[in-house]
């Protein structure tokens, strides 16, 4: 990800020069097909007081296939939601790409999916690495992150459909944007040492690409892909681990509505674990990953000394590290 940082210091919400301390993340799609990160500048580095532009508008950063182009400082108070997200949340527009118009409200009128595909990908890559870096300097996780139409579902944002008019022409959603940022985070925290894995209540999506249960099983029918998410209720059978066709297996007992989150009776199958993306992690696993408590066994000036120690723990069956202050 390329990031250069121009800030609109003509734009009146620029000067207004409110801080906030970040709580999140709203992704938004900019509805103007074709302009890309780097044209917003001219366009919105405007005084609406001195009369140069008739919006009173402004977003931390616009992304596109090739870099992101930050127009404010991340702590300054954006103009992006039209509602109190301003207040909370950072306010990024990922572009989109030329070639189509708007009909009536949101309907992209020509719109080539095919043609887009590796546009969208690029930009798309390109929103998650961006989240992944604020994640990490403002402290937050994927579950911070929003879209415009989830905002004012929420009542913190003003009624627009992005970015749910256009992720979906992709088959993309921003739970898979989610799950995106939060694996992308766990691949660059080194310091997490706990196994990734998949526990009881975890709400997980099959894979497009697994068509069996597991190496030598049953066929995954279509509707069990694409029509719902699934809760993940057994991770061991009688206390251990459920090996099929030489696969870990986790079963699926519950379906969980995409869009209502409700849940009912599910299809009670097992189901190789390489065949999932986790999409909710359950409350257990959260608290697990996001805490940890480490206990000090001994300080020692000679270092000789520490490994010597190291090695008992490890003989007694502990994992453990040494740390010089
Ligand atoms: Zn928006």
């Amino acid at each position: 990800m390329k990031l250069n940082t121009r800030f609109m210091t003509k734009n009146d919400c620029y000067k207004a020069g409110r801080k906030i301390s970040p709580q999140g993340i709203m992704i938004h799609s900019t509805a103007t097909p074709g302009v890309m990160a780097a044209d917003w500048y001219s366009r919105w580095n405007k005084s609406y007081q001195a009369g140069e532009t008739s919006r009173q508008v402004c977003v931390h950063a616009f992304v596109d296939d090739k870099e992101v182009w930050q127009y404010l400082p991340w702590n300054h108070r954006g103009w992006h939601s039209g509602g109190r997200a301003n207040n909370t949340h950072i306010g990024i527009e990922i572009c989109e790409p030329g070639g189509f118009s708007y009909g009536k409200g949101s309907a992209m009128v020509g719109y080539d999916t095919k043609k887009n595909e590796s546009y969208f990908r690029q930009a798309w890559q390109n929103g998650v690495e961006l989240c992944v870096s604020l994640c990490k300097t403002y402290g937050l996780t994927e579950r911070d992150i929003i879209c415009h139409s989830e905002g004012h579902k929420k009542g913190i944002a003003s009624n627009h459909a992005d970015v749910m008019h256009w992720f979906p022409k992709h088959g993309e959603n921003m739970d898979t944007f989610r799950a995106a940022v939060r694996s992308a985070l766990n691949e660059t925290n080194p310091s997490s040492t706990l196994p990734e894995g998949i526990n009881v209540g975890d709400v997980v999506v099959i894979k497009e690409s697994a068509d069996k249960y597991y190496p030598g099983g049953a066929n995954i029918p279509n509707w069990v892909k694409q029509d719902t998410y699934h809760k993940v209720s057994q991770i061991v059978s009688n206390g251990k681990p459920v090996i099929k066709g030489g696969k870990p297996c986790v079963l699926l007992g519950k379906k969980v509505d995409k869009k209502s989150g409700k849940e009912s009776a599910g299809i009670m199958s097992w189901i190789n674990v390489g065949a999932l993306t986790v999409i909710t992690q359950s409350t257990k696993a959260e608290k697990r990953s996001n805490k940890y408590y480490r206990v000090q066994v001994g300080a020692f000036s000679e270092k000789e000394n520490a490994e010597e120690l190291l090695e008992k723990v490890k003989k007694a069956g502990f994992e453990g590290y040494i740390r010089q202050d």
